[in-house]
């Protein structure tokens, strides 16, 4: 399968990594829009939440908890934001789920 997320998990492309487990990993954004840009992968591969089921209701809690935790472990006791796009109206531009952890500074309401 041809997919960026699958191969950075893979280990085929670099990338700087800031967790990991069995069921996901975090990885610095390459293209960061706040001093923290942090993206959450599962390792298993859903192309979008479109295509998430209620099967993987506890991977997607997990990706949640993993994103707090990160807040934590970047210091962003301020305030973070979490972000799913979803499809070409929610400007998703890499088809392998993804939750944006973004901060360090304010955040805008609401988003473009
Ligand atoms: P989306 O637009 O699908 O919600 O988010 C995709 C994110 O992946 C973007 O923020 C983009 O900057 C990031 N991205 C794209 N290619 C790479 C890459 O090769 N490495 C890393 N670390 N991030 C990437």
């Amino acid at each position: 399968m041809d997919c960026l997320f699958c191969k950075i998990i893979a280990g085929e492309i670099p990338a700087k990594k800031l967790y990991e487990d069995e069921h996901a990993i975090a990885f610095a954004d390459i293209s960061p829009q706040a001093p923290v840009h942090v993206l959450i992968v599962p390792r298993r591969h859903i192309s979008s939440h479109a295509q998430a089921t209620r099967s993987d209701a506890s991977l997607l809690g997990h990706l949640l908890n993993v994103a707090s935790e990160i807040a934590h472990q970047q210091g962003l006791g301020k305030g973070f934001r979490t972000v799913i796009n979803t499809g070409p109206d929610g400007g998703q531009t890499v088809d392998h789920l993804h939750m944006h952890v973004l901060g360090g500074r304010a955040m805008h309401w609401p988003p473009g």
